[in-house]
Order: C-alpha cells, then structure tokens, then sequence
C-alpha cells in the first residue's frame, strides 16, 4: 500500500506519517529527512542537494528520484511506504508512477492536509529548523503554490485524492486520515 501525505510545509506531514508508518506497519520515506541525512553525511547527493534545502528552494528533480529510487530498493520497501513531501513537481510524479508500476505497485490514495497559511507559519516558526526563519517559509509557501499545488488536480483527476482538515490535536488528524486511506 503506497500512501501519499500532500500539503504544503508546516501541514504535518512528517509528524501524521511516523504515526502511520507505525501504525500500519509499512516504511515512511521523507525525502526531506533523506536530504537532510545526506547533507550532514557529505555524501555526493548531500553535496548536490544543500544549497537548495538551505535556500528552501527544490532539489532538482534527477537528484530526487535519485534518492527516492535507492529508498524504494530497500527490503522495508516490499509492504508498502508513506510518501512524505515526495512527490513535489509533476515530472517528479511521473516518475513515482513510473517506479511503481516497475516493481508492480500503485498509489493506494493522496492525503492533502489542508491547514491556513497563518497557522502554517506559526507552527513553523515555533519548530525552528536552520530553513524555518520567516524568509525561507515564506520561499518554501511560494514553491509549494507554483510548483506543488498543481499536483492535486493531477491526483484528482486519477480519482485518488482526499483532502482532510489538519488542523487539530496529532491523534484527532490522525484518526481522519485512517478513515481517508480505509
Ligand atoms: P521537507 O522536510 O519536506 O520540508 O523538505 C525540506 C527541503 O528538502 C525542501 O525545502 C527542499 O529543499 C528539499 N526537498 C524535500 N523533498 C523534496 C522533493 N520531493 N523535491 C525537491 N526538493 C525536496
């Protein structure tokens, strides 16, 4: 089962997706974490990778589907996986649906958290992470809108998408997107 949480930074994506990675037992990719994990490693993808996380702009695609297909090759991989913040562009879709379909999988349903934009800034600010300042959230809203957001009527098209309130307390949230994905 290939669940995708969809949302724009600050909607819970990472939070709601551990839960149910452990709940259902199946693997959480963060292509974030990824980032973050390789940056701090200085392997090649990390070198490649930081400017843009930094600058809360987009890792370009190649460079995603790089990290995503070594993920997907992993044995933890075989029940099926959370995708959280993946995929973000079009091209990256495609290319999700192109890796599924090779190794017989397909998106079981896209979860949009949908939260206000003032609330996204206030829980973002409160976290703190090196790309959480007022600048780059404002960057990473801006990139979400003009080349993530198109995304929906992609997955709504396919008749796979819902959308859930994701404002709430963690377990409320949780609770709606459990009834999304039954
Ligand atoms: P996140 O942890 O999902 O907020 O992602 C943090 C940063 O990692 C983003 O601002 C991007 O720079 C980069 N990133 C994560 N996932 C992707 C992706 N699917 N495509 C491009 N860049 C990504």
């Amino acid at each position: 089962m290939i669940i995708i949480l969809f949302g724009a930074p600050g909607v819970g994506k990472g939070t709601q997706a551990a839960i149910l990675a452990n709940k259902l037992s199946i693997a959480h990719l963060s292509t974030g974490d990824a980032f973050r994990a390789a940056i701090k490693n200085q392997t090649e993808v990390g070198k490649l990778a930081k400017g843009y996380v930094d600058a809360g702009d987009l890792v370009p695609d190649e460079v995603v589907a790089r990290i995503v297909d070594e993920a997907m090759n992993d044995a933890s991989f075989a029940n099926g996986a959370i995708l959280d913040g993946f995929p973000r562009t079009q091209a990256q879709a495609d290319a999700l649906a192109g890796m599924l379909s090779a190794r017989g999988l397909s998106v079981h349903r896209v979860v949009n958290i949908d939260v206000d934009d003032a609330t996204i800034i206030e829980r973002l600010l409160a976290r703190g992470r090196a790309d959480d300042t007022r600048e780059i959230i404002e960057n990473r809203l801006s990139v979400y809108r003009q080349e993530t957001a198109p995304l929906l009527d992609y997955y709504t098209a396919q008749d796979n998408l819902v959308t859930i309130d994701g404002v709430g307390e963690v377990e409320q949230v949780n609770q709606r997107i459990l009834s999304a994905i039954s």
